[in-house]
């Protein structure tokens, strides 16, 4: 049997492909989750329009065993055991358990009305509080792309959101300094929200109309609720003292972690080409691509997965921002820039494009991203390139 562990993208895109190669395979999804999977990427949508996350994602109901945590494996004895202590035995192992939100529990009554992003009873609990709110006025706790999101959807339904992040700048892990502030004056501008930075929340305290919470410098604000967005924590503790993990499991270029257990997805640190090194690559078209290739060598195939570089897409606020590889530092060998359509940035090492900002307009997304990973030289190429005049396969 291959097991895939896990219940959402990555989990079924192996499934998928181990089928589509040979249907009498026999695989498993072990999914902790009461539902099917869905995308996850569609939750903040999900909260003012009728957007459905269910994606026809179907697994003959024998081959999609729900309710079931996998709590241990036994890399030697071909097994995992789940919270019911049942027993498995695979052959190969795939394991897809992605990440959970960071969560922190304030000093104070009304942690129940913090929440965060991760899973379709998180919308139905922040869905619910809309219904109740009194206010309309919501905070956000964190400045990167989940919460960047949830404000979005929010403020689309009326409500007054204030954000506050710990850093000093808004998307901080993604953009550096120019480009944040850029972003900062667009939504501040445009928009009914404050930003307020380099702040920690301490206390969440239950008021007559709704929540107050107390921040670091001893500023009140009252709100209907909380959502908190401080990035995620890949689901690794069951294969703690088996497998080689670091934030998530280390994983090969076939994606292997051992000769017959694979990772996959947000829980995989696989190898990034500009950063030299192993790293989380959290977003869905990553966990596509890693699923379909560790499918096929769980099925005996020996397939290299293409070289990973970070990279991002977000739309909100009638803005896109498109940002890859090391994005977020200010300085840099080289950096070339404009501003006539929004914003532009590439940063270039050895006649090679390392990292990209595009905040406004966006040509030829695909470009940037397949330079960068195929580490392809750009040299006299660089002035259209920053305006999204080449067409990428002249330059191979
Ligand atoms: C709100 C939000 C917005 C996003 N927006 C974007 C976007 O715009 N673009 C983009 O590219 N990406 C986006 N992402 C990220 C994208 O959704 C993830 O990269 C993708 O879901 C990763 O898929 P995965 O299958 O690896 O892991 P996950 O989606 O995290 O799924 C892991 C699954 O494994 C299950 N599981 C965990 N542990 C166990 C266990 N021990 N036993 C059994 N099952 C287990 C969990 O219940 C879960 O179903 C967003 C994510 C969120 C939450």
């Amino acid at each position: 049997m291959i097991a895939i562990v896990g219940g959402s993208i990555a989990a079924y895109m192996a499934y998928k492909t181990i089928k589509a190669q040979d249907k009498s395979v026999d695989a498993k999804i072990f999914s902790k989750e009461s539902t099917e999977p869905y995308g996850k990427m569609l939750l903040p949508y999900m909260l003012t329009s009728n957007v459905k996350s269910n994606m026809f994602y179907e697994v003959p109901e024998d081959d999609l065993i729900l309710n079931t945590e996998i709590t241990k494996i036994g890399k030697n004895s071909n097994t995992i055991i789940d919270n019911k202590r049942n027993n498995y035995t695979y052959d190969r192992l795939i394991i897809a358990t992605g990440a959970d939100a960071s969560i922190e529990t304030f000093e104070g009554n009304a942690n129940d009305r913090v929440f965060t992003v991760r899973y379709l009873k998180d919308i139905e609990k922040i869905r619910e509080s809309i219904k109740k709110a009194n206010l309309r006025h919501v905070l956000i706790y964190g400045g990167g792309l989940v919460s960047l999101e949830m404000t979005n959807a929010i403020s689309m339904a009326g409500f007054k959101i204030t954000i506050v992040i710990s850093s000093n700048r808004i998307l901080s892990q993604i953009l550096n300094k120019k480009a944040s502030e850029l972003f900062e004056k667009h939504l501040t501008d445009n928009y009914k929200l404050e930003i307020i930075k380099g702040e920690r929340i301490e206390v969440v305290e239950k008021s007559a109309d709704g929540t107050v919470v107390k921040l670091s410098s001893g500023k009140s604000i009252e709100c209907d609720f909380v959502v908190v967005g401080k990035g995620v924590k890949p689901n690794i503790d069951f294969v703690k003292g088996e497998l080689n993990v670091k934030k998530g499991i280390v994983v090969g270029s076939k994606l292997e972690a051992t000769d017959n257990i694979y990772a996959i997805g947000d829980v995989a640190e696989v190898d990034d080409v500009v950063l030299n090194d192993k790293s989380l690559h959290a977003i869905w078209p990553c966990a596509v691509e890693q699923a379909e290739v560790a499918a096929k060598n769980a099925l005996g195939m020996d397939i290299k997965v293409k070289p990973e570089i970070t990279r991002n897409v977000l739309p909100v606020f009638g803005m896109n921002i498109f940002t890859g590889g090391v994005s977020k530092l200010d300085e840099y060998d080289t950096i070339i820039e404009d501003y006539t359509e929004g914003y532009t940035r590439l940063m270039i090492k050895d006649d090679c494009l390392d990292g990209f900002v595009f905040f406004g307009a966006v040509k030829n997304y695909g470009a940037y991203t397949f330079l960068a990973r195929n580490r392809i030289k750009i040299k006299g190429a660089e002035k259209k390139l920053l305006h999204g005049w080449i067409d990428p396969r002249r330059l191979i």
